[in-house]
């Protein structure tokens, strides 16, 4: 799918709102809306992408962009000492609601193991 009817395509485009914490040539950091910790951060590529079960190997360049992008933008809240969480869920069961990729940055709290 691209993009009419995706979300996180129309937040690329500007045509839905976001609170934008850092952009990337390749990607866009935006605060998630419904914030799970102090710190809930979503790093999306521009391109659309339903989730990393799509991903290539020619996509490893964006793949790595967006991990680095994780550690800058928990820099960026100042939770790269503290402790921050990343997570991409792939997938319905695994609790994926929204299919374009996205990585979520979670920090600002203790984090418990396993998750639910
Ligand atoms: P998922 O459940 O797919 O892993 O994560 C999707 C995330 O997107 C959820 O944490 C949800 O709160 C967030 N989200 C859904 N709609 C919007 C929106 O319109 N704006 C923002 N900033 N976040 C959203
Ligand atoms: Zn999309």
């Amino acid at each position: 799918m691209e993009s009419d009817d995706c979300l996180f395509c129309r937040i690329v485009r500007g045509d839905i709102p976001a609170d934008v914490v850092a952009e990337g040539e390749l990607w866009v950091a935006f605060r998630d809306i419904q914030p799970q910790a102090p710190v809930h951060v979503l790093i999306i590529p521009r391109r659309h992408v339903d989730s990393i079960g799509e991903l290539k190997e020619g996509d490893a360049s964006l793949a790595g962009e967006l991990l680095i992008a994780a550690a800058e933008v928990a820099r960026l809240e100042d939770v790269d000492e503290s402790g921050y969480r990343v997570v991409t869920n792939v997938g319905e069961r695994a609790g994926q609601s929204v299919f374009h990729l996205h990585v979520h940055v979670l920090g600002g709290r203790r984090m418990r193991w396993p998750p639910g």
